[in-house]
């Protein structure tokens, strides 16, 4: 029987540290957390992995906490959510997901587990990029560890993160690049909301 995500434990140092904040946080999800949104995307986002009080309390990507607050505000100034709050929005031929599915201790992912989730990610990514698609589709990765996995997972050679990098790789995908909307970047200023709304505005022009 195949293995459904929820359940997966592969990597033991992650699977601890969630069985650890089942007690803590009772009422958090504390589990694995995969892709959501439209079922017929051209554009799938791609962070991390799920903050502690976000996706990992939420059970649903860039949902619950600063980073998500930050995405949403641009998604629905770029017409890719149907409101700017998290909690109420629909995605609009959008998807959401992470590169690592569960939550890992100081946000920091190793080699190891990123290796490992990446079987994850290249199913939700089969299944965004099926062999005969009519209309160009994109993945925008936000912060340097998505772009570079994502990279991996599309057979890309590794190559140097830039905010706003864009790059066809083939007739009918996209790769792009953001800065990730996480707390720090946006209150120093490294990503500004106007940064994001103008990337995914581009990401639109690209797919359309
Ligand atoms: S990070 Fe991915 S591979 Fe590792 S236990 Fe979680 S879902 Fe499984």
């Amino acid at each position: 029987m195949l293995e459904r995500l929820d359940q997966c434990r592969r990597c033991p140092r992650l699977a601890k540290h969630l069985q650890a904040l089942r007690e803590h946080y009772p009422e958090h999800h504390n589990a694995p957390v995969g892709s959501w949104g439209s079922t017929r995307p051209r554009l799938l986002i791609v962070g991390l992995a799920p903050g502690l009080h976000g996706a990992n309390r939420t059970g649903r990507a860039f949902v619950g906490d600063a980073s998500g607050r930050t995405l949403f505000e641009a998604l629905y100034q770029a017409g890719w959510a149907t409101s700017s709050d998290p909690h109420a929005a629909r995605l609009v031929g959008a998807r959401i997901t992470n590169v690592v599915k569960c939550l890992p201790p100081e946000n920091r992912p190793n080699t190891a587990e990123l290796r490992t989730c990446a079987s994850w990610l290249a199913q939700e990514l089969d299944a965004f990029l099926p062999p005969r698609r009519r209309t160009p589709r994109t993945v925008l990765c936000l912060g340097t560890v998505a772009y570079q996995s994502m990279r991996n997972a599309l057979g890309l050679p590794t190559a140097r993160f830039a905010h706003a990098a864009a790059e066809e790789v083939d007739d009918s995908t996209w790769l792009y690049a953001s800065y990730h909307p996480s707390r720090q970047n946006v209150n120093t200023g490294r990503l500004t909301l106007e940064m994001l709304v103008h990337v995914l505005n581009r990401v639109r022009d690209a797919t359309t």
